[in-house]
């Protein structure tokens, strides 16, 4: 399962793993997914309650939600399947019942990993045209603005509780990835943050694809640093500047110290964004 998922991420990523470095490096792609994956593997798995009856799980992969209702314990999104186990009883302790329904952000191996093991628990796994009708209240809204981080990205309010569940779009504080081949863009990403801001106020809790609860300050941030890297990145590209001497140019420089830290490198992150801009990695 895990080999299965991690080569559709490689698949995904293939574009970024173009430049390849010297010798006994591997291509930049690889690199981003053996860092996640080791990290995914041993990081602790944390509980963080979100009030209301809902819990954040993270850790584990790409964070996991837990909402609690009457009859239900809906789930967003499961983490990797080499944990899921320990997912499983986290969840049980802090929600005191089984998980019924899983609904996912979208398709990368780290947030829909435990999907197998919760299906055959019996977890009804439900696709996102049916969520609306079928499980939440009808204040609650799932989303999707367009390809983002994929092509296939669900944002999640939870109106009565103030949060909001994003997924990749957004990484808590950290570069994303931007799956081209899947028909993510960086411009479908800052699209994408642009209406979440707009539903969102000072006290809505913000769940990201990875990293702490945020909140909309948070985002604001994240959606100005996209910007301005992108901004940079094509003024780079207008004079007429190869992948490469764009990198060279390090146009997250200054962005680097607060977003640089997690499994995406600057340099990755200006391949994507470069090759987002010129339209390359639309593969599919
Ligand atoms: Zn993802």
């Amino acid at each position: 399962m895990r080999n299965i998922s991690i080569q559709a991420l490689a698949l995904a990523l293939v574009v970024t793993g173009a430049t390849s470095r010297g010798a006994g490096q591997t291509g930049t792609g690889e690199t981003v997914i053996q860092k996640a994956t080791e990290q995914f593997e041993n990081s602790p798995l944390k509980t963080t309650s979100l009030g209301e009856g809902m819990f954040m799980f993270s850790g584990d992969g790409g964070n996991v939600t837990a909402i609690v209702d009457d009859g239900n314990t809906l789930l967003i999104d499961s983490g990797i399947d080499s944990r899921v186990t320990e997912l499983s009883e986290a969840i049980v302790k802090a929600t005191m019942r089984p998980v019924t329904q899983l609904v996912n952000t979208h398709w990368h191996f780290d947030h829909i990993g435990g999907n197998v093991f919760f299906g055959s628990e019996g977890v009804s796994i439900i696709a996102q045209e049916n969520v609306k009708k079928r499980l939440l209240s009808v204040q609650d809204v799932l989303a999707n603005y367009g390809s983002a981080h994929t092509d296939g990205d669900t944002v999640i309010y939870i109106a009565p509780a103030n949060v909001v569940v994003v997924g990749d779009i957004f990484s808590n504080h950290f570069y994303p990835i931007i799956d081209l081949a899947s028909g993510g863009s960086i411009d479908g990403m800052i699209h994408s943050i642009d209406q979440i801001l707009a539903q969102s106020d000072e006290r809505t809790k913000i769940v990201p694809g990875h990293g702490p609860v945020a909140t909309r300050a948070d985002l604001q941030d994240y959606r100005d640093m996209l910007a301005q890297v992108r901004q940079r990145i094509q003024a780079l590209i207008a004079s007429g500047k190869t992948i490469e001497e764009a990198v060279a140019a390090a146009p997250t420089k200054d962005f680097d110290n607060k977003w640089g830290g997690g499994y995406v490198f600057p340099d990755v992150f200006t391949e994507m964004a470069f090759s987002s801009l010129v339209g390359n990695g639309a593969s599919h």
